[in-house]
């Protein structure tokens, strides 16, 4: 495997934290970036859709930081691309607002069926070999939610990609509709690195109910929750850097703790987190992952993924107060479950194949009541 030389732990900048005016807290930020490459580690993965983050990371890492001392990792948004030539002004916009004149890993962002039809028709990948040719790219990859059989399409016509980043996490691995499994083990055959994304799956899997909770508590009192998601997926012999979208301090210090002279689970540690990926999936909560790809195309400004959340709160563990405010914060500064008209617009966005007009239904009978 050409495996590419980074440290285990990446710091996925999407959910940075953001103060009371909703701007990202860039003091915060520096402050954790600072710990992430005190601790010896230096990849950093950003991209063009997320609010904010390009230019926090430029002014949080770039601007205070060697460049040589860290890699940033962004992506092109290929259904913001109307001719072939925004493919470089995209590019350029990004190295604008990080700061620099070359990214280490460049993506294109979420190859999907439908996606891929625009990467191919306007050749991002012939344009990508041109850039590494340049110097402005380092290495060059994808990522994905689509599925096993395109993946392995996509990777037998492109020799040219280096790595792929993938969704990966105990509760996906055997997930019907994400295939965590298989879609690694396609990237394994064809010998790539492989990033991973939302290894504690948005950060559904750093609480747990009570039985599967006990159940890691026993094996070992000092890990958190969080700690075994990070570990199962750096455990993969095939990853490069296991992205953990951090928002705050704490954090930073729990993945810093979990990923520091790491040592693989063992097959006894591996299957019991699959175990209780089953017993998580007895419970009939919706696979939100948090990704917010519904969000922007909702006409009545529904806050999709937090109207879910509080929803999931409900179903597991029964209509409570804690999960009427998880609603009542979710519809403070956007619009409520039944306010939703079913265009179904975020129903086409969501990468989990969610029904949401359904799920806006049903919370509007919980909470609405
Ligand atoms: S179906 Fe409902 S929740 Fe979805 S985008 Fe339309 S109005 Fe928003
Ligand atoms: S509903 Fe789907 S698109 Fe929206 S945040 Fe959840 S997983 Fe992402």
């Amino acid at each position: 495997m050409k495996l590419l030389s980074q440290s285990k732990l990446g710091f996925g900048m999407m959910r940075l934290p953001r103060g009371e005016d909703g701007e990202i807290d860039l003091v915060r930020t520096g402050k954790m970036v600072d710990d992430f490459l005190a601790k010896g580690f230096t990849y950093f993965d950003t991209a063009y859709v997320y609010n904010g983050s390009e230019v926090a990371v430029r002014k949080a890492l770039v601007e205070r930081h060697p460049r040589e001392s860290f890699t940033l990792a962004s992506k092109l948004p290929g259904w913001l691309m109307e001719k072939k030539e925004d493919a470089d002004r995209l590019f350029e916009e990004t190295c604008t607002r990080l700061g620099t004149d070359y990214i280490d890993f460049y993506l294109l962002h979420n190859v999907t069926d439908e996606h891929l039809e625009m990467y191919d028709k306007f050749d991002c990948w012939s344009w990508a070999k041109q850039k590494k040719a340049e110097g402005k790219i380092r290495h060059f990859g994808f990522s994905s939610h689509g599925t096993p059989e395109m993946l392995d399409k996509v990777l037998t016509d492109h020799p040219e990609v280096e790595f792929v980043q993938l969704q990966i996490n105990y509760f996906d691995w055997e997930n019907e509709k994400v295939k965590a499994k298989e879609m690694y083990d396609v990237v394994a055959k064809h010998d790539l690195p492989v990033v991973i994304m939302e290894p504690v799956r948005g950060g559904s899997l750093a609480s747990l109910p009570d039985e599967p909770a006990g159940l890691l508590k026993k094996a070992d009192p000092d890990a958190s929750i969080a700690s075994w998601a990070v570990k199962f997926a750096a455990s993969l012999p095939q990853v490069m850097t296991v992205l953990s979208g951090m928002s705050d301090e704490a954090q930073v210090a729990d993945n810093l703790a979990s990923l520091s002279d790491f040592k693989p689970l063992d097959a006894e540690q591996s299957k019991m987190l699959l175990d209780i990926a089953g017993i998580l999936r007895s419970y009939p909560t919706v696979p939100c992952t948090g990704c917010k790809y519904c969000v922007d195309g909702c006409p009545m400004k529904i806050k999709i993924p937090a109207v879910i959340s509080a929803l999931n709160h409900q179903r597991m563990f029964g209509s409570s107060p804690v999960a009427d405010k998880k609603y009542t914060d979710a519809v403070k500064d956007g619009g409520k479950a039944s306010e939703c008209i079913g265009c179904g617009a975020c129903a086409s966005a969501c990468p989990q194949g969610l029904d949401i007009p359904e799920l806006m239904k049903e919370a509007a009978a919980v909470f609405e009541r």
